[in-house]
């Protein structure tokens, strides 16, 4: 047997791999070492290759990786992803991908996409340029035409169509219902973004938290302000469960552009 075999463990690796505990620890390591890279690159380059070579040939490195990842893989939404998913096709609130949140930001910073100024993220000029116009020509178009721009934007295939005063977009692996508020700005922000050369997966991901940027309604172009459900948007016989669920509005059509994460 030699040092190789010996740090082997077949039970986790080769065909009883277990992708979401791969990608977990993947995902550990890497930021592990991306933290310590911040102190000292070198200990940031041997953290990396060291995780990487035990996830590789032990499967995972995080104790307990195989009672966890799993579930949190699922709660995550990347669950779709690795063929575990046996439901029918995953219905979505919005369009999101299976991107990391770090890999995203990172990404739309070195495109120039956002900048990060000390007071915090902020979207570029150019770009915030880019996405208004984009949103004005949009919201000028029928619902009929907006579906024909989610279509054609969208990085995967499926078919969109007007739907309960939104878009519906239905795909082999996912079911989406938007709001025309929503529409508008995700289809401006995989346009903007994928022209700064952005992954269009990444792009997508990037959809709902470009939205926290907006400051014109993509709807109808009025102002926007932060509030709450009870003070918009039908309040508390809303869709909303929560009437202070914090949300980012329009003043004058009580669009909601963005939702809050509840503390
Ligand atoms: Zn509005």
């Amino acid at each position: 047997m030699t040092l190789l075999d010996a740090l082997k463990r077949p039970e986790y690796t080769g065909e009883n791999r277990c992708p979401p505990c791969t990608v977990v620890n993947a995902v550990v390591v890497a930021a592990a070492a991306l933290a310590l890279g911040f102190l000292w690159i070198p200990a940031g380059v041997i953290v990396l290759g060291l995780g990487a070579l035990a996830v590789y040939f032990r499967g995972y490195v995080v104790p307990g990786t195989p009672s966890f990842a799993p579930g949190l893989v699922a709660a995550v939404g990347l669950a779709g992803v690795f063929g575990h998913d046996e439901d029918e096709p995953r219905k979505s609130e919005s369009l999101d991908a299976n991107v990391d949140p770090e890999v995203m930001l990172s990404t739309l910073l070195d495109a120039g996409v956002l900048v990060e100024e000390p007071d915090g993220l902020f979207l570029d000029d150019d770009a915030r340029a880019e996405w208004e116009d984009t949103m004005a020509t949009l919201r000028k178009g029928s619902d009929d035409e907006l579906a024909d721009a989610v279509e054609t934007a969208v990085p995967f295939e499926a078919e969109a169509s007007p739907e309960y005063d939104g878009i519906g977009l239905h795909g082999p692996d996912l079911s989406v219902w938007l709001s025309r508020t929503q529409a508008i700005a995700d289809v401006a922000t995989l346009y903007t973004v994928i022209e700064r050369g952005v992954d269009p997966m990444v792009a997508l991901a990037a959809t709902e938290p470009i939205r926290m940027f907006a400051e014109v309604c993509p709807s109808c172009g009025g102002a926007l302000e932060e509030t709450t459900t009870r003070d918009c948007c039908g309040g508390t016989a809303s869709i909303y469960d929560s009437p202070e669920q914090e949300v980012l509005a329009c003043e004058e059509c009580g669009s909601v552009v963005y939702e809050f994460d509840e503390e």
